[in-house]
């Protein structure tokens, strides 16, 4: 595998640079606040809106679709740089789950409404995938839709559907068949979240940020033109969204950036005058992450280098999702361990005019650590992807 990228790519990073130097002072200032519960819908949207300005807010869709033709090196740099400039990210629900779904799978019709609107930031979409009882187990799902002459009438309750108090669209499976094989009475609806019948209640989580909600559905009436692809094949374009949920999870250029921040701060911090860092325990927690780190960085080229020869990755995904996880969450808690006490007072939110009692670095320490527990639950549990890798990869 041939690691150095060629003159024209390294032109490309230089245009990627520039084009973040540029779009920085643009961003709002509470994209850096600690904690997501103060951000609005505008705060989550100005870094896609300058993307789309740009024409790269969607970098693994086809051209025709609104692509920016990037080849998979392009994507990696892009990537790393934004990482590097700890740049916000886009939302994935749009960008990587239901716009590769309808551009696989829907109609001509619509891959003409549904697709621009995503693209420019019109149209918030959430998932609706788990349900109470159905989250690992998400064949069997009991969200009801009952069919009615050109309409659905769907019933039930979806649950921790990120952030759709500001969805305009969400997309759901929902239950057609009851009478077959879970996974053959399956389908996929994409239903506008103004329709009559539909609730968004709040889940607050512990750091005090809204970031899921419990959706329910009562008599909801949806156009059978909503449906992508047949009635009871949706498991099949269910499937296909989660692999591309899973590889987006891996953040291993994110993950170099706050490994060398962590480093920067047991540099700081001092035990008996000695920096941290130079401590044997917290020298060797380190270089293990790192290690790790690394090994999953290759792990993710060989996929990219695999993609680049047009071979999509499908279970191997799982593993990029559950190394990523693990990587992140061991960084949110090396980070804890290093500013110790100091963690803890986190509720500082944006204007707030109280000096911390400790280091800045600290600040927001605990809120991430406990925040970040959700990683090797949402995307699937990284158990439900260890019995992936056992069953599709290791064929045990
Ligand atoms: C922050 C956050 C955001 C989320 N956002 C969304 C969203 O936007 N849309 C959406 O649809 N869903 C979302 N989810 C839901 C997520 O996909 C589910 O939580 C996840 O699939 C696990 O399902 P569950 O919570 O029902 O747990 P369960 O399935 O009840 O699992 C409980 C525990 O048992 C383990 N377990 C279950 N079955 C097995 C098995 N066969 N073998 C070994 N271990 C097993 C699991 O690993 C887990 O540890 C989100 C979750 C979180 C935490």
């Amino acid at each position: 595998m041939d690691l150095s990228f060629s003159p024209e790519e390294e032109a490309f990073r230089a245009e990627v640079r520039a084009f973040i130097e540029e779009a920085r002072p643009k961003l709002p200032k509470s994209l850096g606040a600690p904690e997501a519960a103060t951000r609005t819908k505008d705060d989550y949207l100005a870094w896609h809106k300058l993307l789309y300005a740009k024409g790269w807010v969607a970098p693994i869709w086809p051209k025709e679709y609104g692509g920016p033709g990037w080849s998979v090196s392009q994507r990696f740099i892009f990537n790393q740089e934004s990482a590097n400039a700890e740049m916000p990210t886009t939302l994935p629900f749009g960008l990587s789950m239901v716009g590769p779904v309808i551009f696989s799978f829907g109609s001509d019709e619509q891959k003409k409404t549904y697709l621009p609107r995503i693209l420019s930031g019109e149209d918030w979409w959430c998932q609706g995938y788990s349900e109470p009882g159905a989250g690992s187990d998400l064949a069997s799902l009991r969200t009801r839709a009952v069919r009615d002459g050109d309409h659905y009438i769907v019933n039930g309750q979806k649950t921790w559907t990120t952030l759709a108090q500001f969805a305009d669209w969400i997309f759901c499976l929902v239950r057609t068949d009851p009478n077959v094989k879970p996974q053959e009475g399956i389908t996929f609806l994409l239903i506008d979240m103004k329709t009559p019948g539909i609730t968004v209640k709040p889940i607050i989580v512990l750091d005090g940020a809204h970031e899921v909600n419990d959706v329910f559905f009562d008599n909801v009436k949806v156009p059978v033109a909503n449906r992508v692809g047949e009635e009871n094949k949706g498991w099949t374009y269910a499937k296909f969204l989660l692999v591309h949920e899973r590889t987006g999870i891996a953040g291993t250029a994110r993950s170099k950036k706050a490994v060398e921040r962590l480093k920067e701060i047991a540099r700081a911090e001092l035990v008996d005058g000695k920096p941290l860092i130079e401590t044997d325990a917290f020298a060797r927690k380190v270089a293990e992450l790192e290690i790790e780190l690394a090994a999953l960085e290759f792990t993710e080229l060989r996929t990219l280098a695999q993609e680049s020869k047009g071979k999509m990755a499908g279970p191997e995904s799982s593993i990029l999702k559950i190394r990523g996880t693990e990587i992140q969450q061991r960084i949110t808690e090396l980070t804890e361990e290093a500013v110790g006490y100091y963690a803890f007072p986190y509720e500082r939110g944006m204007g707030s005019n109280e000096y911390p009692p400790g280091p800045d670095y600290a600040v927001g320490a605990a809120g991430r650590y406990f925040n970040m527990r959700k990683a090797s639950i949402y995307g699937g549990s990284n158990e439900i992807q260890r019995n992936i890798i056992a069953k599709a990869v290791l064929g045990l």
